[in-house]
């Protein structure tokens, strides 16, 4: 962790710091390299958490074209899910002289230092979908109705499986995200809201005890982590009965359970793949709802949280205040960061053109 002395000796050379990213290709608006430059509004540094995901992907390509359009250059950089580079880019950025940051956390209480850092250069900070913790220095959150996700992927479960009309009982497992993501807790508290009745009237039973937040994380999102706790899952608790259903909050996590259920013989007319749910509508995860694997998915248009962002950073730049609509739910352990939450969907076979195809989110022909 850099100390105070390193940081002013990093903002000291700003100059020369800028140049020598601009030398390293650091992605920027238009192919063209990141400066401090002097075009109307200056330059807004992203921090994005990973490349591995399509949907941190297309809210960088989002966030720039929206602030483009505002007259803004942008620094885009991505911190491949570690949250040590993750810091030395924002720390990057604050000494290229970026007017606004806006940041996706891979771990939200590893920004503490940096963010003082923004705070003493006067740089406003959005925190972008996964809140920043423990931080005074964060100005707003822009992200959706996280509760919200957890509780359509449960419906979803109860759903299908009948259980409002009584049916079961029926066998869950249930998986959540990364535990330094805040967003984890809000989906699967959200998702448990709905689940828990079920689970205390043994309609729906975890085979493996597995049902606490602390024992059911994914660390860093990783599909092939949750693939392996899947595969132990089935070898220990499943020698006798079968999933019914999978509590998953994101389509990669979904994708790494379909194929230890695959590789355990799920999939077919005899052994019928359980309800697994997902979030983001990624385009292997919907095309795998299309192939009828994958069974439901959230959707959460990042369009439209990208636009958001860049509206709330423009707003603070200019002396306005930002549109929110939330101000009570997103306590970061300092302060309650003032937020605009987006609404989710639940998507499965049945509304996919609807609400993926129909609305320019995907094209028909890339879903074939
Ligand atoms: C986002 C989800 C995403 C997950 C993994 C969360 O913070 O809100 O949309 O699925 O990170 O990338």
């Amino acid at each position: 962790m850099r100390t105070r002395r390193s940081a002013l000796t990093l903002i000291a050379g700003a100059a020369s710091l800028a140049l020598t990213l601009t030398a390293c290709g650091q992605d920027s608006d238009g192919g063209s390299k990141a400066s401090t430059g002097d075009s109307k509004g200056g330059t807004i540094g992203i921090a994005m958490p990973t490349k591995s995901s399509e949907r941190w992907i297309a809210d960088g390509k989002n966030v720039v074209a929206n602030l483009k359009s505002k007259g803004y250059k942008t620094s885009l950089v991505y911190g491949e899910d570690d949250p040590d580079q993750q810091v030395n880019q924002i720390e990057n950025l604050i000494t290229q002289g970026v007017k606004g940051l806006i940041i996706a956390a891979i771990d939200n209480k590893s920004l503490n230092n940096v963010l003082q850092q923004a705070a003493d250069a006067k740089i406003p900070v959005i925190s972008y979908d996964r809140l920043i913790l423990g931080t005074k220095n964060v100005d707003y959150y822009a992200s959706f109705d996280n509760t919200k996700v957890g509780e359509l992927q449960a419906n979803y479960i109860v759903e299908k499986l009948g259980l409002a009309s009584g049916k079961g009982p029926f066998n869950i497992e249930l998986f959540a995200g990364s535990n330094d993501d805040n967003n984890t807790r809000y989906f699967f508290n959200g998702a448990m809201s709905v689940l828990q009745p079920y689970i205390d009237s043994k309609k729906l039973v975890v085979k493996s005890g597995q049902t606490k937040l602390t024992q059911v994380t994914t660390l860093r999102w990783d599909g092939t982590t949750a693939q392996h706790r899947m595969e132990d899952v089935l070898t220990s608790s499943y020698k006798s009965g079968r999933v019914d259903a999978v509590l998953s909050p994101y389509d990669g996590i979904s994708i790494g359970i379909l194929a230890a259920l695959k590789s355990d013989g799920y999939g077919s007319s005899s052994k019928p793949l359980p309800v697994v749910t997902g979030q983001d509508a990624e385009l292997a995860s919907v095309k795998s709802i299309i192939a009828g694997e994958q069974t439901q998915t959230v959707y959460k248009d990042t369009r439209q949280l990208a636009k958001v962002a860049s509206t709330m950073v423009d707003d603070v730049l200019k002396g306005k205040k930002p549109e929110v609509n939330d101000t009570k739910t997103y306590d970061n352990g300092t302060k309650v960061v003032p937020s605009y939450l987006l609404q989710p969907v639940s998507v499965d076979k049945s509304n996919y053109t609807k609400e993926l195809v129909d609305t320019g989110y995907y094209k028909a022909s890339e879903l074939n």
